[in-house]
């Protein structure tokens, strides 16, 4: 594998946000406790180290007090990060080391002991703990419980690309910022409690993306990108920073990095811009037709020049494949979007809504009225057969529709073999036939579709 920590490509933090005032932080008093569920071992950390993944650590000091709302919450986020990065690379993303996405590091020092560095402080330890941090094939998400008021934001690639380390810290979630430095005023100053952004951001960092307004190429359209204005995840950019997400630089970036795998299934979230700035090249001419069976849908991709499909199908799925077949969990509306990249990473899509539906062809039985067999129920186009054995005697066959009104009132010989019933003109519905026989009267229910 490559060479360990020999090259740090850059290291850049989002700091440089102007800070408001900060009110007094309350004590932090809590005694630390760890929720036994949550008791992951070293072993486990180690697993997956043959493949490029992402480690997802929420760090929870010493004097801090692990809690189960913060780790339910970065698990969500990260999920939701890994999808935002599919769908605005136009069709690739990470997957992760752990199987449960996120594990606790409990760190060996109190909060105050870190906070002149929690980055180096932290991965420093980790690593010496055995944790996979500046290891080849992980890139190291972590969700600091910080202490901090003004949350973290740092994120450094190494290893020559084949590593990498994300800070963010548990105060950027609004909700967790105990030193109440989340604005209430939308208008206000966002920084830091966009955790969404500030991970994907720094972990933009720490796969090889710089900032686009350090590089000449791309100042002119820097502000449309995640790199620059990651506050304005997932989809919150003002018109005039619109289309935003990822510069089509940053997304063929992506696509060389060794972290991003097609074919990644989640559960995708998110529409988004496409944005083709810089210009590259041409777009592809997006275009694809449908054939819906019921709850299953034949796409058929006819879009030229392009080396990347993305479809995500409405439902939450997605594929990568040129022209995929879907099936529907369950009958509606959907909108389906089509994805396609050149080489050069000039992105178009295309969307069309269809429906689905969910015609089960009910299974035609024979139904029993004494010795009578009525063929077939139900009945699609309103003919049912009435076969009877040789009787000795005569009956009587009446046909009623729901409301009781009579429609057929028939005396039988014990002769007759069978009796077409037709009950086409009266349309689809339930109704009922009576035989009466010898005293006896029997009723069955018979089905018009
Ligand atoms: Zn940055």
């Amino acid at each position: 594998m490559k060479n360990l920590l020999l090259t740090l490509l850059f290291f850049i933090s989002t700091s440089a946000i102007p800070l408001v005032a900060q009110r007094t932080p309350p004590s932090l008093d809590c005694k630390p406790k760890m929720q036994p569920n949550v008791q992951y071992n070293l072993r486990q950390a180690q697993i997956a180290l043959t493949e490029n993944k992402v480690a997802v650590y929420y760090v929870v000091p010493k004097d801090a007090e692990y809690v189960q709302a913060e780790y339910d919450a970065i698990r969500n986020a990260t999920r939701d990060i890994q999808a935002w990065f599919q769908i605005n690379t136009g069709g690739v993303t990470y997957t992760f080391a752990f199987p449960d996405t996120v594990m606790v590091y409990r760190a060996l020092e109190n909060t105050s002991y870190y906070q002149d560095s929690w980055f180096f402080k932290i991965t420093d330890e980790m690593a010496a703990q055995g944790h996979p941090i500046w290891q080849p094939g992980i890139v190291a998400s972590l969700w600091i419980k910080s202490g901090r008021a003004d949350g973290l934001g740092e994120g450094m690639q190494a290893c020559d690309g084949y590593c990498g380390v994300a800070t963010t810290a548990v105060e950027n979630f609004p909700e967790f910022n105990y030193f109440n430095r989340c604005p209430t005023d939308p208008n206000g100053i966002m920084w830091p409690c966009v955790p969404h952004g500030t991970m994907a951001h720094e972990l933009g960092h720490a796969f090889g993306l710089p900032h686009p307004d350090e590089v000449d190429s791309t100042r002119e359209f820097a502000f449309h990108s995640i790199m620059r204005a990651h506050w304005n995840y997932p989809n919150g950019a003002p018109d005039n920073l619109r289309p935003w997400g990822l510069l089509t630089v940053e997304r063929t970036t992506l696509w060389a990095n060794p972290f991003f795998y097609e074919d990644i299934s989640l559960k995708q979230i998110y529409d988004a811009d496409i944005v083709n700035l810089p210009v590259t090249g041409s777009p592809p001419a997006v275009s694809f037709t449908s054939s819906i069976n019921n709850l299953t849908v034949d796409f058929s991709n006819s879009t030229e020049d392009a080396v990347l499909y993305y479809w995500t199908f409405g439902d939450g799925s997605g594929s990568n494949e040129e022209s995929p077949t879907h099936t529907y969990s369950s009958p509606g509306t959907y909108t389906v979007t089509l994805r396609a990249s050149s080489e050069s990473g000039m992105t178009a899509m295309q969307q069309q809504t269809i429906e689905v539906t969910d015609k089960k062809k009910p299974v035609a039985k024979t139904i029993h009225v004494g010795p009578i067999k009525i063929y077939p129920n139900p009945s699609t186009d309103g003919r049912f057969t009435v076969t009877f054995p040789p009787l000795p005697f005569t009956f009587r066959l009446l046909v009623h529709d729901a409301m009781g009104q009579p429609i057929l009132d028939q005396t039988l010989s014990g002769s007759s073999r069978s009796l077409e019933l037709d009950l086409n003109s009266f349309g689809q519905g339930v109704y009922y036939v009576r035989l009466e026989m010898r005293g006896a009267r029997l009723t069955q229910r018979l089905v018009v579709l």
